[in-house]
Protein backbone atom coordinates (compact mmCIF):
# COMPACT_ATOMS: atom_id res chain seq x y z
CA UNK A 1 0.00 0.00 0.00
CA UNK A 2 1.19 3.38 -0.39
CA UNK A 3 1.97 6.61 1.57
CA UNK A 4 -1.06 8.21 0.56
CA UNK A 5 -3.71 5.17 0.57
CA UNK A 6 -1.99 3.85 3.89
CA UNK A 7 -3.09 7.53 5.13
CA UNK A 8 -6.44 7.78 3.81
CA UNK A 9 -7.18 4.28 4.39
CA UNK A 10 -6.11 4.14 8.11
CA UNK A 11 -8.21 8.00 8.50
CA UNK A 12 -4.77 9.74 9.30
CA UNK A 13 -5.25 11.89 6.17
CA UNK A 14 -7.35 14.96 8.29
CA UNK A 15 -4.54 14.27 10.99
CA UNK A 16 -1.61 14.59 7.79
CA UNK A 17 -3.30 17.65 6.16
CA UNK A 18 -4.03 19.52 9.73
CA UNK A 19 -0.14 18.83 10.17
CA UNK A 20 2.03 20.25 7.13
CA UNK A 21 4.92 21.21 9.59
CA UNK A 22 4.55 17.98 11.33
CA UNK A 23 8.48 16.32 11.75
CA UNK A 24 8.79 13.18 9.06
CA UNK A 25 9.46 11.00 12.32
CA UNK A 26 5.87 12.22 14.06
CA UNK A 27 3.88 10.66 10.96
CA UNK A 28 6.53 7.84 10.76
CA UNK A 29 5.28 6.94 14.80
CA UNK A 30 1.82 7.63 14.13
CA UNK A 31 2.05 4.98 11.10
CA UNK A 32 3.57 2.71 13.44
CA UNK A 33 0.87 3.12 16.33
CA UNK A 34 -2.31 2.36 13.76
CA UNK A 35 0.16 -0.78 13.29
CA UNK A 36 0.55 -1.80 15.89
CA UNK A 37 -3.25 -1.26 16.70
CA UNK A 38 -4.46 -3.56 13.60
CA UNK A 39 -1.57 -6.08 12.79
CA UNK A 40 -0.66 -9.12 13.86
CA UNK A 41 3.21 -8.45 14.40
CA UNK A 42 2.98 -6.66 17.99
CA UNK A 43 1.04 -9.06 20.11
CA UNK A 44 1.73 -8.80 24.09
CA UNK A 45 3.39 -11.71 25.24
CA UNK A 46 1.76 -14.48 26.56
CA UNK A 47 2.86 -15.47 30.65
CA UNK A 48 2.64 -18.74 30.82
CA UNK A 49 4.32 -21.24 33.50
CA UNK A 50 3.10 -23.79 35.95
CA UNK A 51 2.66 -21.56 38.94
CA UNK A 52 0.53 -19.31 37.15
CA UNK A 53 -2.01 -21.99 36.67
CA UNK A 54 -4.79 -21.29 39.62
CA UNK A 55 -7.30 -23.76 38.98
CA UNK A 56 -7.55 -27.23 36.87
CA UNK A 57 -10.88 -29.01 35.89
CA UNK A 58 -12.02 -31.78 34.19
CA UNK A 59 -15.41 -32.06 32.13
CA UNK A 60 -17.19 -35.17 30.13
CA UNK A 61 -18.48 -34.24 26.99
CA UNK A 62 -21.74 -35.58 26.45
CA UNK A 63 -20.73 -37.67 23.44
CA UNK A 64 -23.47 -39.37 21.56
CA UNK A 65 -22.35 -41.36 18.35
CA UNK A 66 -25.54 -41.08 16.62
CA UNK A 67 -25.86 -37.32 17.64
CA UNK A 68 -27.50 -34.70 19.95
CA UNK A 69 -31.06 -36.53 20.47
CA UNK A 70 -33.72 -33.81 20.14
CA UNK A 71 -36.69 -35.66 19.98
CA UNK A 72 -39.77 -36.61 21.98
CA UNK A 73 -41.82 -39.82 23.45
CA UNK A 74 -44.83 -40.30 25.68
CA UNK A 75 -44.01 -40.94 29.41
CA UNK A 76 -47.24 -42.34 30.64
CA UNK A 77 -49.53 -39.16 30.15
CA UNK A 78 -46.43 -36.66 29.94
CA UNK A 79 -44.90 -35.56 27.13
CA UNK A 80 -40.72 -35.92 27.28
CA UNK A 81 -38.66 -34.27 25.19
CA UNK A 82 -34.92 -34.89 24.73
CA UNK A 83 -32.22 -32.54 24.29
CA UNK A 84 -29.09 -33.92 25.37
CA UNK A 85 -25.88 -34.94 23.82
CA UNK A 86 -23.92 -32.38 22.51
CA UNK A 87 -20.49 -33.60 22.88
CA UNK A 88 -17.89 -30.83 22.11
CA UNK A 89 -20.64 -28.38 20.42
CA UNK A 90 -23.06 -27.62 23.38
CA UNK A 91 -22.28 -24.21 24.04
CA UNK A 92 -21.69 -23.50 20.24
CA UNK A 93 -25.11 -25.37 19.10
CA UNK A 94 -27.59 -24.42 22.50
CA UNK A 95 -29.59 -22.02 21.47
CA UNK A 96 -30.46 -23.61 18.26
CA UNK A 97 -30.86 -26.95 19.70
CA UNK A 98 -33.09 -25.30 22.56
CA UNK A 99 -35.53 -23.99 19.17
CA UNK A 100 -35.42 -27.38 18.12
CA UNK A 101 -36.73 -28.69 21.49
CA UNK A 102 -39.17 -25.82 22.17
CA UNK A 103 -40.74 -26.70 18.59
CA UNK A 104 -41.79 -30.31 20.23
CA UNK A 105 -42.90 -28.54 23.32
CA UNK A 106 -45.29 -26.79 21.22
CA UNK A 107 -46.98 -29.71 20.17
CA UNK A 108 -47.36 -31.09 23.54
CA UNK A 109 -50.05 -28.15 23.77
CA UNK A 110 -48.91 -27.74 27.21
CA UNK A 111 -48.22 -24.41 29.16
CA UNK A 112 -46.56 -25.17 32.13
CA UNK A 113 -42.65 -26.82 31.30
CA UNK A 114 -40.18 -28.45 33.62
CA UNK A 115 -36.86 -28.26 32.32
CA UNK A 116 -34.39 -31.00 34.06
CA UNK A 117 -30.43 -29.46 33.90
CA UNK A 118 -28.96 -26.08 34.51
CA UNK A 119 -26.41 -26.53 32.31
CA UNK A 120 -26.12 -24.30 29.10
CA UNK A 121 -28.66 -26.36 27.24
CA UNK A 122 -31.09 -26.22 30.25
CA UNK A 123 -30.95 -22.80 30.42
CA UNK A 124 -31.36 -21.84 26.77
CA UNK A 125 -34.21 -24.19 26.16
CA UNK A 126 -35.74 -22.30 29.27
CA UNK A 127 -34.90 -19.22 28.02
CA UNK A 128 -36.40 -19.95 24.35
CA UNK A 129 -39.29 -21.51 25.93
CA UNK A 130 -39.89 -18.37 27.99
CA UNK A 131 -39.55 -16.56 24.88
CA UNK A 132 -42.29 -18.08 23.62
CA UNK A 133 -44.88 -17.71 26.54
CA UNK A 134 -43.96 -20.94 28.62
CA UNK A 135 -44.23 -21.04 32.77
CA UNK A 136 -40.66 -22.60 33.62
CA UNK A 137 -38.96 -24.68 36.44
CA UNK A 138 -35.80 -25.75 36.20
CA UNK A 139 -35.22 -28.61 38.10
CA UNK A 140 -31.28 -29.76 38.65
CA UNK A 141 -29.15 -31.94 40.37
CA UNK A 142 -26.24 -28.96 40.82
CA UNK A 143 -25.29 -25.73 39.16
CA UNK A 144 -22.33 -23.66 37.59
CA UNK A 145 -19.69 -24.18 38.28
CA UNK A 146 -20.22 -27.84 38.97
CA UNK A 147 -21.71 -28.56 35.49
CA UNK A 148 -19.86 -29.79 32.44
CA UNK A 149 -20.75 -26.50 31.05
CA UNK A 150 -18.22 -24.59 33.26
CA UNK A 151 -15.72 -26.99 32.44
CA UNK A 152 -15.84 -26.11 28.82
CA UNK A 153 -13.16 -23.91 26.84
CA UNK A 154 -15.99 -21.90 25.17
CA UNK A 155 -15.29 -21.92 21.38
CA UNK A 156 -17.25 -21.70 18.21
CA UNK A 157 -17.17 -25.27 17.29
CA UNK A 158 -20.26 -26.19 16.06
CA UNK A 159 -19.41 -29.83 14.96
CA UNK A 160 -16.30 -31.04 17.15
CA UNK A 161 -17.30 -34.74 18.85
CA UNK A 162 -20.73 -34.17 17.63
CA UNK A 163 -21.67 -37.37 15.70
CA UNK A 164 -19.48 -40.48 14.07
CA UNK A 165 -19.44 -39.26 10.60
CA UNK A 166 -21.46 -42.92 9.21
CA UNK A 167 -24.28 -42.06 10.91
CA UNK A 168 -25.59 -38.45 9.59
CA UNK A 169 -28.42 -38.62 8.47
CA UNK A 170 -31.03 -36.32 6.17
CA UNK A 171 -32.74 -35.61 9.22
CA UNK A 172 -29.80 -34.82 11.36
CA UNK A 173 -28.21 -32.98 8.71
CA UNK A 174 -31.27 -30.24 8.69
CA UNK A 175 -31.41 -30.39 12.04
CA UNK A 176 -27.88 -29.61 12.46
CA UNK A 177 -28.20 -26.97 9.89
CA UNK A 178 -31.18 -25.50 11.31
CA UNK A 179 -29.17 -25.14 14.68
CA UNK A 180 -26.16 -23.98 13.29
CA UNK A 181 -27.54 -20.62 11.77
CA UNK A 182 -30.19 -20.19 15.06
CA UNK A 183 -26.87 -20.16 17.38
CA UNK A 184 -24.56 -18.22 15.14
CA UNK A 185 -27.23 -15.81 14.92
CA UNK A 186 -28.16 -15.53 18.42
CA UNK A 187 -24.59 -15.13 19.35
CA UNK A 188 -24.45 -12.20 16.84
CA UNK A 189 -27.19 -10.68 18.86
CA UNK A 190 -25.26 -11.00 22.36
CA UNK A 191 -21.83 -8.86 21.07
CA UNK A 192 -21.91 -5.49 22.51
CA UNK A 193 -23.93 -6.37 26.00
CA UNK A 194 -20.48 -6.34 27.41
CA UNK A 195 -17.86 -9.06 27.25
CA UNK A 196 -20.24 -12.53 27.20
CA UNK A 197 -19.01 -13.41 23.42
CA UNK A 198 -15.76 -11.82 21.75
CA UNK A 199 -14.76 -12.22 18.50
CA UNK A 200 -10.65 -12.83 18.76
CA UNK A 201 -8.18 -14.05 16.96
CA UNK A 202 -6.29 -17.30 17.05
CA UNK A 203 -2.70 -18.42 15.66
CA UNK A 204 -1.78 -21.64 14.91
CA UNK A 205 1.84 -21.96 15.56
CA UNK A 206 3.88 -25.50 14.02
CA UNK A 207 6.61 -26.24 12.61
CA UNK A 208 4.71 -28.31 9.78
CA UNK A 209 2.12 -27.38 7.02
CA UNK A 210 -1.30 -26.50 8.81
CA UNK A 211 -2.51 -28.62 11.14
CA UNK A 212 -6.06 -30.21 10.34
CA UNK A 213 -8.63 -29.42 12.12
CA UNK A 214 -10.54 -32.22 14.17
CA UNK A 215 -14.29 -31.93 12.81
CA UNK A 216 -17.54 -34.53 12.15
CA UNK A 217 -18.47 -32.99 8.92
CA UNK A 218 -16.28 -33.01 6.06
CA UNK A 219 -16.27 -28.51 5.30
CA UNK A 220 -14.88 -29.08 1.86
CA UNK A 221 -18.45 -30.46 0.91
CA UNK A 222 -20.66 -28.38 -0.57
CA UNK A 223 -23.49 -29.27 1.65
CA UNK A 224 -21.65 -27.81 4.46
CA UNK A 225 -20.42 -24.56 2.86
CA UNK A 226 -23.40 -22.99 4.92
CA UNK A 227 -20.06 -23.48 8.08
CA UNK A 228 -18.52 -20.82 6.58
CA UNK A 229 -19.35 -18.25 8.74
CA UNK A 230 -15.56 -16.77 10.00
CA UNK A 231 -13.55 -15.18 8.20
CA UNK A 232 -10.98 -16.73 6.16
CA UNK A 233 -7.74 -18.52 7.59
CA UNK A 234 -4.56 -16.74 6.45
CA UNK A 235 -0.74 -17.72 6.33
CA UNK A 236 1.23 -15.54 7.60
CA UNK A 237 5.05 -14.21 6.24
CA UNK A 238 7.92 -13.84 8.76
CA UNK A 239 7.36 -10.49 9.63
CA UNK A 240 3.86 -10.55 10.18
CA UNK A 241 3.98 -12.80 13.34
CA UNK A 242 6.16 -12.86 16.34
CA UNK A 243 6.16 -16.23 16.63
CA UNK A 244 9.81 -18.42 16.11
CA UNK A 245 7.92 -21.43 13.71
CA UNK A 246 7.53 -22.11 10.40
CA UNK A 247 4.21 -21.89 9.90
CA UNK A 248 1.95 -19.38 11.56
CA UNK A 249 -1.43 -18.79 10.73
CA UNK A 250 -4.51 -16.41 11.72
CA UNK A 251 -7.35 -17.43 12.26
CA UNK A 252 -10.82 -15.33 13.70
CA UNK A 253 -13.60 -17.00 15.81
CA UNK A 254 -15.97 -16.22 18.77
CA UNK A 255 -15.29 -16.85 22.52
CA UNK A 256 -17.88 -17.46 24.99
CA UNK A 257 -17.31 -16.06 28.27
CA UNK A 258 -18.87 -18.72 30.43
CA UNK A 259 -18.86 -18.12 33.87
CA UNK A 260 -21.14 -14.42 32.92
CA UNK A 261 -22.59 -16.09 30.12
CA UNK A 262 -23.93 -18.73 32.23
CA UNK A 263 -24.63 -15.95 35.87
CA UNK A 264 -26.54 -14.00 32.61
CA UNK A 265 -29.13 -17.11 31.69
CA UNK A 266 -29.67 -17.86 34.86
CA UNK A 267 -30.42 -14.18 35.93
CA UNK A 268 -32.90 -13.60 32.67
CA UNK A 269 -34.34 -16.85 33.63
CA UNK A 270 -34.98 -15.81 36.84
CA UNK A 271 -36.28 -12.27 36.35
CA UNK A 272 -38.72 -13.57 33.91
CA UNK A 273 -40.67 -15.62 36.73
CA UNK A 274 -38.15 -18.92 36.27
CA UNK A 275 -37.89 -20.71 39.12
CA UNK A 276 -35.07 -23.67 39.89
CA UNK A 277 -35.33 -26.18 42.27
CA UNK A 278 -32.52 -28.64 43.30
CA UNK A 279 -33.28 -31.88 42.89
CA UNK A 280 -31.93 -35.20 41.52
CA UNK A 281 -33.38 -37.61 39.11
CA UNK A 282 -32.10 -41.38 39.16
CA UNK A 283 -34.35 -42.87 36.54
CA UNK A 284 -37.78 -42.50 34.12
CA UNK A 285 -39.92 -42.63 37.14
CA UNK A 286 -38.47 -40.13 39.03
CA UNK A 287 -39.45 -37.87 35.85
CA UNK A 288 -43.15 -39.10 35.49
CA UNK A 289 -43.39 -37.80 39.31
CA UNK A 290 -43.17 -34.68 38.23
CA UNK A 291 -46.48 -32.60 38.30
CA UNK A 292 -45.85 -30.47 34.98
CA UNK A 293 -47.20 -32.70 31.86
CA UNK A 294 -44.49 -31.71 29.32
CA UNK A 295 -40.49 -32.15 30.62
CA UNK A 296 -37.52 -31.44 29.03
CA UNK A 297 -34.47 -33.88 29.54
CA UNK A 298 -31.02 -31.31 29.36
CA UNK A 299 -28.83 -33.44 32.02
CA UNK A 300 -25.94 -33.95 29.34
CA UNK A 301 -23.69 -37.19 30.58
CA UNK A 302 -26.01 -37.69 33.19
CA UNK A 303 -28.96 -38.87 30.41
CA UNK A 304 -27.02 -42.05 30.23
CA UNK A 305 -28.53 -42.81 33.95
CA UNK A 306 -31.81 -41.80 33.50
CA UNK A 307 -32.21 -43.12 29.97
CA UNK A 308 -29.57 -45.92 29.70
CA UNK A 309 -28.83 -44.69 26.27
CA UNK A 310 -26.06 -47.11 24.84
CA UNK A 311 -24.84 -44.14 21.80
CA UNK A 312 -23.83 -41.82 25.01
CA UNK A 313 -20.13 -41.93 26.64
CA UNK A 314 -18.08 -38.91 28.16
CA UNK A 315 -15.26 -37.82 26.00
CA UNK A 316 -13.28 -36.38 28.89
CA UNK A 317 -11.56 -32.95 28.76
CA UNK A 318 -9.11 -31.07 30.91
CA UNK A 319 -8.64 -27.17 31.09
CA UNK A 320 -5.75 -25.21 33.23
CA UNK A 321 -6.23 -21.94 34.12
CA UNK A 322 -3.72 -19.84 33.85
CA UNK A 323 -3.69 -16.27 35.95
CA UNK A 324 -5.69 -13.54 33.45
CA UNK A 325 -3.66 -11.14 31.61
CA UNK A 326 -4.45 -7.95 30.46
CA UNK A 327 -4.36 -7.47 26.49
CA UNK A 328 -3.50 -10.63 25.86
CA UNK A 329 -6.73 -10.78 23.50
CA UNK A 330 -5.36 -13.67 21.16
CA UNK A 331 -5.56 -17.15 21.06
CA UNK A 332 -2.28 -19.80 20.45
CA UNK A 333 -3.07 -23.28 19.17
CA UNK A 334 -0.12 -25.61 18.79
CA UNK A 335 1.17 -29.40 19.11
CA UNK A 336 -0.03 -30.43 22.22
CA UNK A 337 -2.40 -27.54 23.57
CA UNK A 338 -4.42 -24.40 23.14
CA UNK A 339 -4.55 -20.77 24.83
CA UNK A 340 -8.32 -19.60 25.10
CA UNK A 341 -8.00 -15.92 26.22
CA UNK A 342 -11.55 -15.31 28.43
CA UNK A 343 -11.64 -13.43 31.41
CA UNK A 344 -11.92 -15.63 34.23
CA UNK A 345 -7.68 -16.52 32.77
CA UNK A 346 -5.75 -17.90 30.06
CA UNK A 347 -7.51 -21.26 29.58
CA UNK A 348 -5.10 -24.08 28.38
CA UNK A 349 -6.58 -26.99 26.78
CA UNK A 350 -5.80 -29.77 24.54
CA UNK A 351 -7.05 -33.90 26.03
CA UNK A 352 -9.64 -35.85 24.92
CA UNK A 353 -10.31 -39.28 26.63
CA UNK A 354 -12.87 -41.44 25.49
CA UNK A 355 -15.39 -43.35 27.71
CA UNK A 356 -13.07 -41.75 30.83
CA UNK A 357 -15.65 -40.76 33.76
CA UNK A 358 -12.79 -39.86 35.74
CA UNK A 359 -12.80 -35.98 36.34
CA UNK A 360 -9.91 -35.58 38.78
CA UNK A 361 -7.16 -33.40 37.13
CA UNK A 362 -4.17 -35.04 36.29
CA UNK A 363 -0.89 -33.17 36.98
CA UNK A 364 1.13 -34.45 34.03
CA UNK A 365 -1.59 -33.45 31.53
CA UNK A 366 -1.53 -30.24 32.73
CA UNK A 367 2.43 -30.12 32.70
CA UNK A 368 2.13 -30.98 28.88
CA UNK A 369 -0.04 -28.46 27.91
CA UNK A 370 1.30 -25.38 29.50
CA UNK A 371 5.10 -26.67 28.81
CA UNK A 372 3.85 -26.45 24.83
CA UNK A 373 2.48 -23.14 25.41
CA UNK A 374 4.94 -22.06 27.43
CA UNK A 375 7.75 -23.29 24.51
CA UNK A 376 6.17 -20.84 22.21
CA UNK A 377 5.24 -18.19 24.28
CA UNK A 378 9.14 -18.05 25.11
CA UNK A 379 10.30 -17.93 21.97
CA UNK A 380 8.29 -14.81 20.67
CA UNK A 381 10.05 -12.19 19.44
CA UNK A 382 13.25 -13.97 19.26
C1 LIG B 1 -12.93 -29.58 28.08
C2 LIG B 1 -14.18 -29.23 27.33
C3 LIG B 1 -14.14 -28.23 26.36
C4 LIG B 1 -15.29 -27.90 25.65
N1 LIG B 1 -15.22 -26.88 24.77
C5 LIG B 1 -16.31 -26.51 24.08
C6 LIG B 1 -16.25 -25.43 23.19
O1 LIG B 1 -15.22 -24.77 23.05
N2 LIG B 1 -17.36 -25.12 22.47
C7 LIG B 1 -18.53 -25.82 22.60
O2 LIG B 1 -19.49 -25.52 21.90
N3 LIG B 1 -18.62 -26.85 23.48
C8 LIG B 1 -17.54 -27.21 24.22
N4 LIG B 1 -17.61 -28.26 25.09
C9 LIG B 1 -18.84 -29.04 25.16
C10 LIG B 1 -19.90 -28.42 26.05
O3 LIG B 1 -19.32 -28.02 27.25
C11 LIG B 1 -21.00 -29.44 26.31
O4 LIG B 1 -21.51 -29.95 25.11
C12 LIG B 1 -22.14 -28.74 27.07
O5 LIG B 1 -21.65 -28.11 28.22
C13 LIG B 1 -23.22 -29.72 27.45
O6 LIG B 1 -24.18 -28.97 28.14
P1 LIG B 1 -25.36 -29.66 28.92
O7 LIG B 1 -26.21 -28.57 29.45
O8 LIG B 1 -25.98 -30.69 28.05
O9 LIG B 1 -24.65 -30.48 30.09
P2 LIG B 1 -24.19 -30.02 31.55
O10 LIG B 1 -23.47 -28.75 31.54
O11 LIG B 1 -23.48 -31.21 32.12
O12 LIG B 1 -25.53 -29.80 32.32
C14 LIG B 1 -26.33 -30.88 32.69
C15 LIG B 1 -27.23 -30.45 33.82
O13 LIG B 1 -28.09 -31.53 34.16
C16 LIG B 1 -28.01 -31.78 35.55
N5 LIG B 1 -28.20 -33.20 35.77
C17 LIG B 1 -27.47 -34.22 35.26
N6 LIG B 1 -27.94 -35.39 35.69
C18 LIG B 1 -29.01 -35.10 36.47
C19 LIG B 1 -29.91 -35.89 37.22
N7 LIG B 1 -29.80 -37.21 37.25
N8 LIG B 1 -30.88 -35.27 37.92
C20 LIG B 1 -30.98 -33.92 37.92
N9 LIG B 1 -30.15 -33.13 37.23
C21 LIG B 1 -29.18 -33.71 36.52
C22 LIG B 1 -26.63 -31.30 35.95
O14 LIG B 1 -26.54 -31.06 37.33
C23 LIG B 1 -26.50 -30.06 35.09
O15 LIG B 1 -27.14 -28.98 35.71
C24 LIG B 1 -16.50 -28.60 25.87
C25 LIG B 1 -16.56 -29.58 26.86
C26 LIG B 1 -15.42 -29.89 27.59
C27 LIG B 1 -15.50 -30.93 28.66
Amino acid sequence: MNRRLFLKNTGLATLAAGAVACAPSAMRIAEKQVNILHSSRYLPKLRISMDRVIKETVGLRPYRTLGPRIEKEALGSKTLVHNYGHGGSGWSLSWGSADLAAELVASSGEKQVAVIGCGVIGLTTARMLQFKGYDVTIYTKEMAPNITSSKATGTWSPAHRLIERENITPEFYTKFKRAHETSFRTYQNLLGLGDYVVWTDSYAVSNGPRMEREHDMDEGDDKYAFMNVLPTTVALKKKEHPFKADYVYRSTSMVFNIPSLLKLYTDDFLRFGGKVKIQEFKSLEDIDALAEKCVVNCTGIGAKQITQDECLKPISGQLAFVIPQNYVDYRINTQGGYTINRKDGIVVGGTHKMDSWDTTPNKEDTEQMVMAIKKVADEMYT
